[in-house]
């Protein structure tokens, strides 16, 4: 089924609700939109999006890394802040809650790189770009005598990424910057979510970025009803069986019912 052939409706929250009760496993693909509630501010909003103040290349991709490690990794240790101060909205919480009181037919896909699906308490969540909160090493260790063994971080200065104390390796964010494959593992994992649900919850996500974009179009084509939770429109719009216009944070409670975070 082509995208162009495909109509997309409007939706009410009674008859998304009905499908929900119908629904044996519920894929949930969320984005940016989710946690922008909980002040984390998404990448493509117009006014209040990184990008509109940032360079996307410089700062999110191995050669802008490569080029000045520092300043690329002093900009993640900003976000990180901003992400350890941010909490769980009432969105994340109703969708943990959910699956609480559904255990095993809820999975969660995310874009996001914050933890604030995990601290609302949802089990099994996949990561689809990473984790923001933790580093990796840019190469595997490049000492001569001992090939194989994992790098040894030195204690690096405030600000900058961390050493290897052996071969000068460098840490960087361990999260997906443009250019780069997604987790195999993870990807798979979301691939299938994607076959096997009956209904797909998309959750502010602008369908920008593939391949996550493409898990909706997945879930549609296997048969499963596909809802758009968003304020604006989205690129992947023309997938949805339902479009649900409002943020996150006020249409989750709605229809999964509220919750208390745990
Ligand atoms: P995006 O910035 O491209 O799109 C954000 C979407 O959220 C837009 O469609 C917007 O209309 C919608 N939105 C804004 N406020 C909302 C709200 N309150 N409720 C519901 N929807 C709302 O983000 P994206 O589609 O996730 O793709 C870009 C990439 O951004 C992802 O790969 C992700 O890794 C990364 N990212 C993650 C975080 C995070 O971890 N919190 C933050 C910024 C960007």
């Amino acid at each position: 089924m082509a995208l162009s052939e495909q109509q997309p409706a409007g939706g009410s929250l009674a008859a998304v609700r009905d499908a929900l009760g119908d629904a044996r496993q519920v894929a949930v693909l969320t984005g940016a939109g989710m946690s922008a509630e909980s002040g984390i501010p998404t990448f493509r909003d117009a006014l209040t999006g990184l990008w509109a103040n940032f360079d996307p290349e410089a700062l999110a991709s191995i050669e802008g890394f490569r080029a000045d490690p520092a300043r690329v990794y002093r900009w993640y240790v900003e976000r990180r802040e901003g992400v350890r101060r941010a909490e769980p909205n009432a969105g994340h919480v109703a969708l943990a809650a959910w699956a609480r009181r559904h255990p095993g037919s809820m999975t969660v896909i995310t874009q996001n790189v914050d933890d604030l699906h995990q601290r609302a308490g949802q089990p099994g969540v996949i990561r689809l770009h990473g984790d923001i909160l933790a580093d990796q090493w840019l190469e595997p260790c490049r000492h001569p005598a001992v090939p194989g063994r994992p790098c040894d971080p030195a204690d690096a200065d405030e600000g900058q990424p961390p050493k290897c104390a052996r071969c000068a390796n460098l840490a960087r964010p361990a999260v997906v910057w443009f250019g780069e494959a997604l987790p195999e593992a993870a990807l798979a994992r979301a691939e299938r979510a994607a076959r096997e649900c009956q209904l797909m919850l998309v959750v502010g996500t602008s369908g920008a970025v593939w391949p996550a974009a493409g898990l909706a179009l997945q879930a549609r084509r296997a048969g499963a009803r596909v809802v758009i939770l968003n304020p604006a429109d989205s690129e992947i719009d023309v997938v949805a069986h339902d479009l649900l216009r409002g943020t996150a944070a006020r249409l989750l409670p709605l229809l999964l019912g509220g919750g208390v975070a745990c």
